[in-house]
């Protein structure tokens, strides 16, 4: 809106191309639409990572405990085993017995059906085996399948000797092909193997399961088994168990997972002979029509001369819980976000134009001149609005998305993922900071912005600023100076949250522009002006473009490969906020040399004086005040000495407190006439000190005046000191005439 009185920027402004003007929305909605994609893609990505992850521990622990408990029954075989150690041919059925009962195998090791011993045989030892099982008790047992072969095997012993490990008794295991071959490979090595997959004689017809059998070779103790053959003539028998698959998995997992599946194959290519275990067909569960699992794999374990293939894959029930709604969530609100940033740019853009417009078209007609920049004033208002309420919606989002990559941060360990999250949150960051400008800038462009004057320690601040910013230098290399000069005054009266917005500003780009050397911050104080200079050794301004920099958007360069970043509105910020204090901004700079940034303060009376206008001439000729005892309560040491001062001339002497509880603390244990009272005191607020002293005061029954100091002259306040128990206010800066009327007032009265 400042263009209106400048007639050649005016003109040169309304030729620009539609292009020209649409750059920067469009170039918001790509860049916020890009984040976002990005954004969503990390988010995704770690969700879906996590549920990888989730699946493949799931799967491994799966696959780990069924061998693990392979392992562990191997060792109930390997114990019965020991029996033959310790007594050789001699154990007997009863032993044997008492050994597996023992094991409790049921309730410890369901699935396994029963720990058994099969003996080996020659066909000359089959008969003395049929007559002394016979003379055991057995009458009926013989060796199955009948015929006659090279050598057999028979099961003499298996407890829990049940109805349906009776089934097995005498029979020949070593004449099924797949079982012979797990037994050779046991005798032959002396280590346990595994026959799979078999049917078990014990199967029933009703609920048949895929079943094995595990087998410890067992060796004759007197004979060596050192090679092949002396391990086939020393072979006694085999301590064996039949396993049946389904209750062995179930009971090993406890429960069956309800959110993935699986199958155990025995061998290495999968087929419908080798299937060992099917979770689904165990479970008996159906799975809805066309599902397709997020996850598979694959894994193979070699064991007891087998290759166990696990294969797994997710169930719907696993999608429930993957939840990718939420990176959904974020896809939609970054989306809206995007939309409505870059609605905002060109909005920004657009009633810049339409001001710009109507004053070109009027400008010749002053009336009409003026009615378009009471339109322009119209627009730009309903504009400051619009982008409040829409930047506030932006902002909330832009929260949510920031804190998710904070999260992401904290969550997500892999470094590629961190460099991937890094590049997300300088981005977000890059947003914030650009909706938060525009946002400041459309605010002072309709003069919507409240300067907060009050006084404060320049000095201070400007150490506190320039430290802030040391660190930024540092990283470059540069030094960062601070040079003030003793004219300036100490304290001034001003908005210092506004003045240190346009410092950083200033000493940001002064880093930002510059690659060697250092910046300096000099303020020199003349006149009731304050004047500040940023100057810098960087690459300099081209003498053409120094008027227009302050321009929003403007960046000298603007190319895609630019190699500063930024949103081209600081310095127009700072040239509003610089003249909504009431000073002027300019630069001098000169290309490959540097630059300077200077912007003047006009100063009120540093507060030392205006305070309580301390000056003598103003102090009315009066005699001293009867003597007496005041509180001063003021946590700031500067307006305490000052006020202190002012009462010694009157001869007035008082004790001082720096919060409000000290107050209310010395005013039990003293004898005082008289209070004054700051209102914004640490701890205790000078209200509620006021408060405590008057409930307090209600017993002693003698009331204290007690005057209020604020720098607040908002009838709001002053009627929340009165309500308090205040008996009068005074707003700072007060003259000290109106502190002794005041004063008198009180101690005169009773
Ligand atoms: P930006 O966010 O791009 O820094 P500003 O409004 O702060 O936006 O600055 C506008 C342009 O002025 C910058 O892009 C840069 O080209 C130029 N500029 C500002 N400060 C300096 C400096 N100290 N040295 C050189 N160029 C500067």
């Amino acid at each position: 809106m400042h263009m209106q009185n400048d007639p050649d920027i005016t003109t040169q402004k309304t030729r620009t191309s539609p292009w020209t003007q649409l750059w920067f929305p469009l170039l918001v909605l790509a860049v916020s639409l890009v984040s976002t994609f990005f954004l969503w893609r990390v988010i995704d990505h770690g969700i879906v990572d996590r549920a990888e992850y989730r699946f493949r521990s799931q799967a491994q622990e799966i696959a780990s405990k069924v061998i693990k408990r392979l392992h562990d029954h191997e060792q109930v075989l390997l114990g019965a085993n020991a029996l033959f150690h310790v007594k050789g041919d001699t154990v007997t059925r009863d032993e044997w017995l008492r050994y597996v009962s023992a094991l409790r195998l049921s309730e410890n090791h369901p699935g396994i059906l029963g720990v058994g011993y099969t003996v080996w045989l020659t066909p000359a030892q089959k008969e003395a085996n049929l007559r002394k099982i016979r003379a055991e008790g057995f009458p009926e047992y013989f060796i199955r399948p009948p015929g006659d072969r090279p050598a057999y095997t028979s099961i003499i012993w298996l407890e829990p000797f049940t109805w349906r490990n009776q089934r097995a008794f005498g029979y020949d295991m070593y004449a099924e092909p797949v079982r012979r071959a797990a037994m050779d490979k046991a005798r032959d090595t002396g280590e346990t193997t595994i026959a799979a997959r078999i049917t078990l004689v014990q199967e029933t017809d009703q609920d048949q399961q895929y079943g094995m059998l595990m087998y410890v070779p067992s060796y004759r103790q007197a004979m060596p088994t050192d090679t092949v053959e002396q391990r086939h003539a020393a072979l006694r028998g085999f301590v064996y168990s039949p396993i049946r698959m389904n209750d062995f998995v179930s009971s090993t997992l406890g429960k069956l997972p309800t959110d993935l599946d699986f199958e155990i194959h025995a061998g290495e290519t999968p087929s419908v002979d080798s299937l060992m275990f099917s979770s689904r067909l165990a479970d008996k569960r159906t799975l809805p029509e066309g599902y397709r699992p997020i996850f598979s794999s694959t894994s193979t374990i070699e064991a007891y001369g087998n290759i166990w293939r696990f294969s797994f894959n997710t169930l719907p029930a696993f999608d429930v819980e993957l939840n990718r709604s939420k990176s959904l969530a974020t896809l939609f609100t970054g989306i809206l976000s995007s939309i409505l940033l870059s609605v905002l740019a060109a909005l920004q853009a657009h009633s810049r134009r339409h001001a710009l417009t109507i004053a070109e078209q009027m400008k010749n007609a002053k009336e009409v001149a003026e009615a378009a920049k009471a339109a322009s004033e119209q627009a730009s208002r309903a504009k400051s609005d619009f982008l409040a309420t829409m930047s506030h919606e932006i902002r909330t989002p832009m929260t949510v998305f920031m804190s998710a990559i904070e999260q992401l941060q904290y969550i997500d360990k892999d470094p590629a993922h961190q460099q991937l999250i890094g590049l997300a949150d300088q981005s977000s960051r890059r947003l914030y900071a650009l909706v938060n400008d525009i946002l400041d800038f459309s605010k002072i462009e309709a003069r919507r912005v409240d300067i907060d004057e009050d006084w404060f320690n320049l000095r201070c601040c400007l150490q506190e600023t320039v430290a802030m910013m040391t660190a930024k230098a540092q990283e470059k290399g540069l030094g960062l100076l601070l040079e003030v000069s003793p004219a300036v005054p100490e304290c001034i009266v001003s908005d210092q949250h506004r003045l240190e917005q346009v410092l950083i500003n200033l000493i940001g780009n002064a880093i930002k522009f510059t690659d060697h050397g250092e910046v300096k911050v000099s303020v020199r104080g003349r006149d009731g002006i304050v004047e500040f200079a940023v100057s810098d050794t960087g690459i300099g301004i081209p003498a053409d473009q120094q008027e227009t920099i302050f321009e929003t958007f403007s960046q000298l360069d603007s190319s895609s490969t630019r190699r500063y970043d930024g949103t081209g509105l600081g310095l127009a910020i700072s040239k509003g906020l610089v003249e909504l204090m009431g000073g002027r901004i300019s630069v001098r700079s000169r290309l490959g040399q540097g630059s300077t940034f200077t912007f003047t303060l006009p100063v009120k009376n540093p507060p030392a004086e205006s305070l309580v206008g301390l000056d003598q001439n103003e102090m009315p000729a009066t005699t001293d005040l009867p003597e007496a005892h005041i509180l001063l309560a003021e946590d700031n040491p500067m307006v305490r000495d000052v006020i202190l001062s002012t009462l010694f001339r009157r001869n007035l002497r008082a004790t001082t407190a720096e919060t409000g509880r000290e107050a209310f603390q010395k005013w039990q244990a003293g004898h005082f006439d008289l209070i004054l009272m700051d209102l914004q005191m640490p701890e205790m607020d000078g209200l509620e000190a006021t408060r405590e002293i008057r409930r307090r005061e209600a017993c002693k029954g003698k009331r204290i005046g007690i005057i209020g100091l604020t720098a607040h002259a908002n009838h709001n306040i002053q009627q929340e000191c009165r309500e308090a128990g205040m008996d009068e206010v005074l707003v700072k800066p007060f003259e000290a005439a109106k502190l002794f009327e005041a004063i008198e007032r009180y101690l005169d009265s009773p």
